[in-house]
């Protein structure tokens, strides 16, 4: 995939790079395993004021920045601008947060293993390579970046080849921020060139957050050189809607779920299971509603659905709809691409799906709901699970011992109960099954690239 700027909305290529030839990339691991050494002896106290600084500048240039965001992946432009101030948040809460995180872990009492002191310190692991995607181009790389760096690793960025513009402002921000140089460092190169930066000695472990083909490579590669990985891949979240649910705050949250950022989230709602009692009348409010979406323009403030990413990703949508139809779904809105330059894919509604159709099984990612009718908790709970995917979840119910069960049974690394899951700072995020391992935010996610080091003292 060759490494440019196309305006998802246009079609229009705005900017091409170069990818890096082997001796500029052995360079820049040069300069990070160099900056490695010293930057794991800085202090909580310097890494703060810097990702402070990196924070600030962000906020400053947020509407900036949302513009570059939406030229190249074709997100509008106001949730780019709210995804640039998450992103400063994120970093500010892991600047604020980062010592205590670490802090050493003592044992209460350190005589029963004969020591006079014994605790575990974390440390940081060095280079981390991280893998990241388009669809949030600058807060999938922060989530990773803000914990690595407060944690003393340094970072290497292969971002996806569609945003090399948002790539390089990541390294400019930190370095901005008064990170040392090599700290964090952009490697403009395709998907090829990952192998060899994953198998140098001077990369100690990497996160790929993307679809499965790239985790399953990144992570083989991984495994045969005994490197660390956290893996943060797809999903194919379940929406349970039960009678005593508030149906309309549910309909209005179904349709942000499922279209937010174009329709293009892994923790965007895809599968909607709603219990016959309520099925249709749920049915009408999420279809009007989606029905009443602008799509259009990403720049322009009224949009609410912007085109797709890629023409490959418009393509797959495409496919996905029209193979669920030929074999008996029933379209209740939308179900096509729109005429004209750009990406786009209407809002689309789809009901009648079987185990039959790929889209019963395949992460949908564009702004394609499924509709199910399920007779009682049991069957939900069923097709919920019913998926190789176990990223997020959603429930809507008033009743506590539906909760109780949704919060036990559901195979997912979240489940949010009568609100939209969402990925927050202060909350540990990740999958299971084949949506990944690891997780990333909280404390959690800070320790993932720390060698919990086991301190004895007699
Ligand atoms: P993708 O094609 O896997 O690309 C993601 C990144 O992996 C890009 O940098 C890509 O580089 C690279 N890549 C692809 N194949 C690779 C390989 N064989 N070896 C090494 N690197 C490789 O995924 P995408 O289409 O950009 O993103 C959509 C997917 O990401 C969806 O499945 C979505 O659910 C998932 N996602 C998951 C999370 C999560 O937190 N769980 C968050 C966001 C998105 P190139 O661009 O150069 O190909």
């Amino acid at each position: 995939m060759a490494i440019q700027t196309i305006n998802p909305a246009t079609g229009d290529v705005v900017k091409s790079f170069d990818p890096l030839t082997s001796e500029e990339i052995d360079a820049r691991l040069a300069r990070a395993a160099a900056a490695s050494r010293s930057y794991k002896r800085t202090t909580f106290g310097e890494r703060e004021a810097w990702m402070q600084a990196a924070a600030e500048i962000l906020e400053a240039e947020q509407a900036d920045i949302a513009r570059i965001m939406t030229t190249e992946m074709g997100k509008t432009v106001g949730s780019a601008g709210a995804e640039a101030l998450k992103c400063a948040k994120g970093m500010r809460f892991y600047a604020e947060h980062a010592e205590q995180f670490l802090a050493d872990v003592p044992l209460a009492d350190p005589t029963q293993v004969g020591a006079s002191r014994a605790f575990g310190r974390y440390q940081p692991l060095g280079v981390v390579l991280a893998v990241m995607p388009w669809n949030f181009p600058l807060w999938q790389v922060i989530r990773f970046a803000a914990p690595a760096l407060m944690a003393g690793n340094v970072g290497l960025l292969k971002h996806a080849s569609n945003v090399p513009q948002c790539a390089l402002y990541l390294e400019d921000l930190f370095r901005r921020g008064g990170f040392p140089e090599g700290c964090f460092q952009t490697l403009l190169i395709g998907s090829a060139q990952v192998e060899a930066v994953l198998r140098d000695p001077r990369v100690a472990a990497a996160t790929v957050t993307g679809s499965e083909p790239a985790g399953q490579s990144v992570a083989s590669i991984c495994g045969s050189e005994i490197k660390k990985t956290v893996l943060e891949l797809g999903g194919s979240d379940a929406f349970v809607v039960m009678p005593s649910a508030d149906l309309e705050l549910a309909a209005e949250v179904a349709v942000t779920a499922r279209v937010q950022n174009n329709g293009q989230s892994c923790i965007a709602a895809k599968r909607f299971i709603v219990h016959d009692a309520v099925h249709d009348d749920f049915a009408r409010r999420f279809v009007d509603r989606m029905a009443g979406l602008v799509v259009g323009d990403p720049m322009d403030d009224k949009t609410d659905v912007g085109p797709l990413a890629t023409e490959a990703g418009r393509d797959d949508i495409e496919a996905l709809v029209k193979d669920a139809v030929d074999r008996g779904a029933i379209i209740l809105y939308g179900g096509k691409p729109l005429d004209g330059p750009g990406w786009f894919f209407e809002p689309t509604v789809l009901s009648g799906i079987t185990p039959e159709m790929r889209i019963h099984f395949e992460e949908t990612f564009g702004p394609v709901a499924t509709l199910y009718r399920v007779p009682d908790i049991d069957a939900a709970i069923e097709l919920a699970n019913g998926t190789s995917f176990g990223l997020g979840s959603n429930a809507w119910t008033q009743e506590p011992s539906e909760q109780d069960r949704f919060m036990s049974e559901l195979e997912a690394g979240a489940v949010f109960v009568n609100g939209m899951t969402t990925s927050y700072p202060e909350l540990p995020f990740g999958g299971i099954k084949r949506s990944g391992y690891g997780r990333e935010l909280s404390d959690v996610g800070i320790r993932e690239f720390c060698n919990l080091k086991s301190v004895w003292v007699r």
